[in-house]
């Protein structure tokens, strides 16, 4: 019997500093095979590809979180610096900014929180116990400073130090966005961007400021002058004087800091001022509106009487629509502006618990793809809410009117698809919190004035920490046909169960077919298994919409599909995150070869249930039902 020699080799490698990069930035274990004359590679270290070092370049991050593999990815507010380098699957060249940072100090930069971070290279540490805002004061302080990370370490077996601040100046390399698995050693990067626009008047609009403020300010004085003495000294009328709130709102990139005005007639005198602030930190780039600030914005209730008034007693001619849950009116206050008052009827499942989690939720929620909350109203058994005023109302109205979906040509659709899929990934990933939608359905999908999508009805979202990953539910809420399998069947939602509602509603707005409906899918179960179909058979593009026959762009129609099946299929681990969803839409609409990067959606179960398919017979072409379901 023959012994064998087990070896053991260590060695080591020293790069010196400032050494040419020169390597691919991994470590792989090779042997000669003679036969083949060529290397084959027994192991190799990283073994995700782009967590190479610097794989992802300057700013660039890889994101081990999405399926079906890890990504380089831009964070919010950056691109990347070559697109086409990018969509060519070469990420050397990192990402830059969509915009530059204002001047140093002029107050205009905030920070985008990056959480569930392995920290870049090179930090800088700052010694001494900081607190956080410690820390980010340290960030602030140096113009050259582009992040910062801070550490309590009060709670680990560290000896000494208490916390840790790093800060990084010049270029970001090496960071990457961590799964589950290694949570235990994240971190939130504050990268440093801008959060107001760019000033376009320049010198002379600095000159019109220089004069319009010491002029506003000595009126503003004399104004408060006078009503204090006016209401200390003379009269007391508080109860017939119309109040005017200030709602701070921080809107997308072209209106960052707005202040929007409801005059509401009120009774009761405010107590809390209004404080307008430029936020400290951002959560996500330049649409991200909320942050900290947001516990300052009093939530306007509004007068039951008022809306008496606007809606003729809440006749039939004030009504424009209505849902599971109510009656919609469209009201002009007192103010003069439009708005779409939501009366949930006294008999609707929805109970006090539902209306307060909507009301506080999209009070705090706003982005320009989320239907804006602009009060809302309860009165005895009474509850109301008050929305900004849609002109083009629901999504369904015209997709699935023959006379009318003509208007939704396809730039449109595919505008619409992006815009929602942008609302739904700050629901997800850039909101304070991991907000889950649960009925995102053509119906919660309103149209502006200019066919620009907002998002609707978040009665039924769930709030979840960052922690949580998924949650089992009492009840099965949402509307069938959007319903993830895994969500009807054991009640386990999570961000994947709303983008599986977002697939459903890709493959409506491109083909014009209701999920729900017999028609249009020949002898197929489902609008999705007909779908697959037409996919596997090469044959995508027959799901389109006739009436886009003259405006459609065939490989912008067929990514979308692609994006739609990976969206529904039935394994949520398969489904994509919202952020690669966007980044698809966004980036890959551009190139007609985008479907072919892309991994190929599995075949969906046959989803017809008898059961629920007898139901639906009665809500078919009327309108579609919100299911509320014990389990
Ligand atoms: P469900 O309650 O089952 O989810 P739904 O989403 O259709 O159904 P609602 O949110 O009550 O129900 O809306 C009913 C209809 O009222 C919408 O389809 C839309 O036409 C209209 N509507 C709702 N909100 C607005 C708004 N803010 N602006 C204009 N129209 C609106």
């Amino acid at each position: 019997m023959r012994g064998f020699v087990a070896r053991v080799f260590f060695f080591s490698v020293t790069v010196s500093d400032g050494a040419a990069p020169t390597g691919s930035g991994r470590f792989q274990l090779l042997s000669w095979n003679r036969t083949a004359s060529a290397w084959a590679t027994l192991a190799s270290w990283p073994s995700v590809a782009c967590s190479a070092y610097g794989s992802c370049g300057a700013y660039g991050y890889c994101d081990v979180t999405v399926s079906p593999a890890p990504a380089c990815r831009c964070p919010d507010g950056f691109e990347p610096a070559s697109a086409a380098d990018w969509s060519a699957g070469r990420f050397g060249q990192g990402c830059r900014r969509k915009e530059a940072l204002p001047p140093c100090g002029s107050g205009e930069d905030g920070f985008l929180p990056m959480r569930s971070m392995r920290v870049p290279d090179k930090f800088v540490v700052q010694g001494g116990n900081r607190s956080a805002e410690e820390c980010a004061a340290s960030c602030v302080a140096s113009c050259s400073c582009v992040a910062y990370a801070y550490a309590s370490l009060q709670s680990s077996s560290a000896k000494g130090d208490v916390s840790r601040c790093l800060v990084w100046v010049g270029e970001l390399v090496d960071a990457m966005m961590i799964g589950a698995q290694w949570r235990s050693t994240a971190e939130t990067l504050y990268l440093r961007v801008r959060v107001a626009p760019a000033s376009t008047g320049k010198k002379a609009s600095k000159n019109a400021v220089k004069i319009a403020v010491p002029v506003i300010a000595g009126v503003l004085l004399l104004t408060s002058f006078f009503f204090v003495w006016f209401f200390r000294g003379r009269v007391k009328f508080s109860t017939f004087l119309p109040w005017t709130l200030n709602i701070v709102m921080l809107n997308h990139s072209d209106e960052m800091l707005t202040s929007h005005d409801i005059n509401f007639t009120e009774k009761k005198k405010k107590t809390k001022s209004q404080k307008k602030q430029m936020p400290v930190s951002v959560n996500t780039s330049t649409e991200i509106v909320e942050g900290d600030h947001t516990e300052d914005l009093e939530f306007p209730l509004i007068q039951f009487a008022d809306i008496i008034a606007a809606t003729g007693n809440f006749s039939k001619t004030f009504m424009i629509g209505r849902g599971g849950f109510g009656k919609v009116y469209k009201a002009t206050l007192e103010s003069g502006q439009v708005v779409a008052v939501k009366r949930l009827s006294k008999d609707s499942n929805q109970g006090a618990e539902e209306f307060k989690n909507e009301a506080i939720l999209i009070a705090k929620l706003q982005h320009r793809n989320l239907v804006r909350l602009l009060g809302c109203c309860t009165e005895g058994a009474e509850k109301l809410l008050i929305y900004e005023y849609l002109p083009n109302k629901g999504l369904d109205d015209i997709l699935f009117d023959s006379a009318r979906k003509s208007v939704l040509d396809w730039p449109t659709r595919l505008g619409i698809i992006k815009g929602v899929a942008r609302g739904l990934l700050y629901l997800h990933q850039d909101s304070r919190f991991t907000v889950i939608h649960r009925d995102l359905k053509v119906s919660n999908v309103l149209l502006d004035a200019d066919m620009r999508p907002k998002i609707a009805d978040f009665g039924m979202a769930k709030i979840f920490y960052e922690d949580q990953v998924n949650a089992n539910t009492r009840r099965v809420v949402g509307t069938y046909g959007y319903i993830a399998p895994e969500y009807s069947a054991e009640g386990l939602f999570s961000i994947k169960s709303d983008v599986y509602s977002l697939g459903v509603l890709i493959l409506e707005i491109v083909s014009g077919v209701r999920i729900n409906s017999p028609d249009g899918i020949k002898d197929f179960p489902s609008l999705i298994v007909y779908a697959w179909h037409l996919w596997r058979e090469g044959k995508a593009v027959e799901l389109l919409d006739p009436s886009l026959a003259e405006s459609c762009s065939p490989d912008e129609a067929l990514l979308c599909i692609h994006v739609g099946l990976l969206c529904v299929q039935d394994d949520p681990n398969r489904r994509p995150i919202m952020s690669s969803v966007v980044s698809i839409l966004e980036n890959g609409s551009a190139s007609a070869t985008a479907s072919l990067w892309l991994p190929m959606p599995t075949q969906p179960a046959y989803l017809g249930m008898m059961g629920e398919t007898a139901e639906l017979e009665n809500s078919r072409n009327t309108m579609a039902m919100t299911v509320i379901q014990g389990r």
